[in-house]
């Protein structure tokens, strides 16, 4: 049985075995292509609360 993905960022037909190291994306560039997108969005969140708990604690050690 051979299942058939679409590659999340080119949408090319990845074949979902172990012949695809990447699935279920067709290639390591796209993977990376995907991560990254993925990680740039998770940046640019505003006001995030944990980055600011961090900032404080380490500026309260400073002092
Ligand atoms: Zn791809």
């Amino acid at each position: 049985m051979t299942v058939i993905v679409q590659c999340p960022t080119c949408k090319k037909p990845v074949e979902y075995s172990e012949k695809s190291p990447y699935r279920p994306f067709c290639c390591k560039r796209c993977r990376l292509i995907d991560l990254g997108a993925w990680a740039s969005e998770e940046r640019s969140i505003p006001g995030d609360p944990t980055f600011d708990d961090v900032l404080s604690e380490d500026l309260t050690h400073k002092n």
